[in-house]
C-alpha cells in the first residue's frame, strides 16, 4: 500500500477512548485507534494485555464501556436517529458485523459440512445470497488460499494449516471491508504456521484492511504497515515495523521484544 493512498483516505476503523471492563477487571483503558483502508496492522503484546478484548469490541463480541468504534459509516453498536445516537437492536448489530471478517486461533469449521459448504453457509445460510453466486465467489476464495482442490473435502481430511486458510477463506466470503485475526498460528504446529503466514502476506498486498493480532514477528516484519504494541490495556507505542522492531522507545516494548524474538 503506497503511503500517499494511505495518508489522502479516511480511515476505515476508528475507535477512540475504549474502554472495556469486566466486574472491577478493567482490560482495555482508552484505547485510540485508526486503520486505513488497505492497511495491514499488526498487534502485539503479552498475554493479558487486552488484545483479543480490543479486536471482539471492534466487531462487537463484546460491548465497551465507554469511548466509540466507527468502521465505515457504521458507529459499532449504535445508529444515529435525528440527532441522537440510539443503541442498536442485536438484530441491527448482525447487519453492522456484516461488513467485518475474523479469524480465530481455534477454526472450528463446521465437521460435517464440506469446505465449499463451509465457506458459503453464511453467504447463502445468513444473509440470503444465491447458492450458485455464493459458490462461485467460494471457488474464487479457494484459489487465493490455494486450496482449490479440496472443495469437496471435510475438515477432518485436512492439515491444521489448511483448516485456518479454509477459515480465511469463509471469513471473506461475506465480503467484509475488514477482516480480524486473532492468533491465528496459535494453535497450529510449528512447520503448518508458514503457509498461513504465507497466505494472509498475499491478502495483505492484495490490499485488504487487516488488524492483527499475532506474535509472529516476521510476519509483523514482513506484511505489517504498522505495528502496535498493547500492554496493561493501553497502546504503548505504535510505528512502522522498521522503527517499532529494530529500535523500539518505551522499555516495556523492547522487554517483550527480548522475549519473542
Ligand atoms: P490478550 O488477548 O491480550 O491475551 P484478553 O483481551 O484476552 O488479552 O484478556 C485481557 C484480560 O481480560 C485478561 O485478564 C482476561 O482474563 C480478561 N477477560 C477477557 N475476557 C473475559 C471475559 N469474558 N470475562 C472476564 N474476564 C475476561
Ligand atoms: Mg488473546
Amino acid at each position: 500500500m503506497n503511503a500517499q493512498t494511505i495518508s489522502q483516505a479516511e480511515p476505515l476503523v476508528k475507535a477512540r477512548n475504549v474502554h472495556k471492563s469486566f466486574g472491577d477487571n478493567e482490560v482495555l483503558k482508552g484505547i485510540d485507534l485508526d486503520v486505513m483502508p488497505g492497511e495491514t496492522v499488526v498487534i502485539l503484546g503479552p498475554s493479558g494485555s487486552g488484545k483479543s478484548t480490543f479486536l471482539r469490541c471492534i466487531n462487537h463480541l463484546e460491548a465497551m464501556n465507554r469511548g466509540s468504534i466507527q468502521v465505515g459509516n457504521e458507529q459499532i453498536g449504535y445508529e444515529l436517529r435525528g440527532k441522537h445516537l440510539r443503541k442498536l437492536s442485536a438484530r441491527a448489530i448482525a447487519r453492522q458485523r456484516r461488513q467485518i471478517g475474523m479469524v480465530f486461533q481455534q477454526f472450528n469449521l463446521y465437521p460435517h459440512l464440506t469446505v465449499l459448504q463451509n465457506i458459503i453457509e453464511a453467504p447463502v445460510g445468513i444473509h440470503g445470497e444465491s447458492r450458485q453466486a455464493a459458490e462461485a465467489y467460494a471457488m474464487t476464495l479457494l484459489q487465493r488460499v490455494g486450496l482449490k482442490e479440496k472443495a469437496d473435502a471435510y475438515p477432518r481430511q485436512l492439515s491444521g494449516g489448511q483448516q485456518q486458510r479454509v477459515a480465511i477463506a469463509r471469513a471473506l466470503a461475506i465480503k467484509p471491508k475488514l477482516i480480524l485475526f486473532d492468533e491465528p498460528t496459535s494453535a497450529l504446529d510449528p512447520e503448518l504456521v508458514g503457509e498461513v503466514l504465507a497466505t494472509m502476506k498475499d491478502l495483505a498486498e492484495q490490499g485488504l484492511t487487516m488488524v492483527v493480532v499475532t506474535h509472529e514477528i516476521g510476519f509483523a516484519k514482513e506484511a505489517a504497515d504498522r505495528v502496535v504494541f498493547m500492554d496493561g490495556g493501553y497502546i504503548v507505542e505504535q510505528g512502522p515495523p522498521d522503527e517499532i522492531l529494530v529500535n523500539p522507545q518505551h522499555p516495556r516494548t523492547r522487554a517483550f521484544l527480548s522475549r519473542v524474538i
